[in-house]
């Protein structure tokens, strides 16, 4: 059987939904397919510009993706790895992904192959679109993705982890490029992605999540309010009720890599579970108001006008401009 387009939730697919629907038709439906070479070519299209990534959140994925290795390194041989492996590969993998987009491989060198994720591909946004990318903001990325690795291996948490037994450990398998929990919810699938599990010492079920935030965005993102409580919400309730972990022993904690790792941790409580099951009934039901007679199970959207473009200063910068409001492209979606 071939691959079905499955109908799923995640934190970042409705944030799609709330930002632009036509974004997320593009991104969720319109690119369905666009691999195959027999595809339409809006499909095609759709499907390249889906993987467009800007500086920020690529400098965020290298990070997670070297974070991984070096806890991975720890496991393996039970000790930290020197700061000087880790910047040689963190700056090669760097090196080695800023040429591969710059080159435009990413249009012809597949992404996946074998169903091994190659992590040297990358599509950056600018390259795309043929926009400056200035120096400046490269080696700055290039610097940070340096200081994070530093501040990960000097962090108090990661000598924590290394006193701790590695089979309480549950590593995200980078390679594979894939959501590292999906679970169902009231016959929903859920997309999670936790970038890291431990027991600690003490019996507690630590879910550690790496952050790249720098000043500002790290306050805003910071506290349990909005988005943070519906994370807490959804790793307490996989925690909790698909690996059977008591409640109180349920630990979240956020390490910024861009803030010395500093540590935010959360305890999980009832209430956070109740606002995730009410957020995700709701989320559920906005996502499948657009969906053709609201079947999740058919997941069929609804026709393009029902998902509305909108008027934002952003969508300059958004991946699928050129299919949406680029008036020089007669091959764009009529509005
Ligand atoms: S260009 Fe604007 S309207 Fe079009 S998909 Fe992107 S954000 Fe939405």
């Amino acid at each position: 059987m071939g691959l079905v387009n499955e109908f799923g939730w995640s934190i970042s697919r409705e944030a799609m939904f709330d930002e632009c629907r036509r974004r997320y038709y593009f991104h969720y439906y319109l690119s369905w397919g666009g691999w195959e070479r027999g595809a339409p070519r809006i499909s095609q299209d759709a499907f390249r510009l889906k993987r467009l990534t800007s500086l920020a959140l690529w400098r965020g994925q290298l990070v997670h993706y070297v974070a991984t290795k070096v806890l991975a390194s720890l496991r393996a041989k039970g000790r930290i790895p020197a700061f000087e492996d880790v910047e040689r590969y963190v700056l090669e993998r760097f090196d080695t992904q800023l040429s591969f987009s710059r080159e435009g491989r990413y249009r012809t060198e597949p992404k996946k192959r074998g169903g091994e994720l190659n992590i040297d591909w990358l599509a950056l946004f600018e390259h795309e679109y043929g926009l400056p990318l200035e120096p400046g903001r490269l080696e700055r990325a290039r610097g940070e993705c340096v200081a994070a690795m530093r501040a990960l291996l000097e962090s108090p948490i990661l000598a924590r982890i290394a006193e701790t037994d590695p089979d309480g450990w549950a590593i995200e398998n980078v390679d594979l490029g894939e959501f590292a929990q999906v679970f169902d919810f009231e016959g929903a699938r859920v997309f999670a992605k936790t970038d890291f599990m431990f027991r600690g010492t003490d019996g507690a079920f630590n879910i550690v999540d790496w952050k790249t935030f720098s000043g500002a965005r790290a306050e805003e993102d910071g506290g349990t309010g909005g988005k943070a409580r519906v994370q807490l919400g959804v790793y307490g309730y996989y925690a909790a009720s698909i690996l059977g972990e008591p409640l109180e022993r349920i630990r979240l904690i956020e390490v910024n890599l861009l803030d010395g790792a500093r540590e935010t941790a959360y305890a999980v409580a009832p209430e956070d579970i109740e606002l995730f099951r009410a957020h995700i009934r709701s989320g559920i039901d906005r996502l499948s108001s657009v969906l053709a007679g609201g079947d999740i199970a058919r997941n069929e959207p609804l026709p393009p006008r029902f998902f509305p473009v909108i008027d934002n200063g952003r969508c300059r910068y958004c991946n699928f401009h050129r299919i949406c409001k680029d008036e020089g492209n007669p091959d764009r979606l009529p509005a």
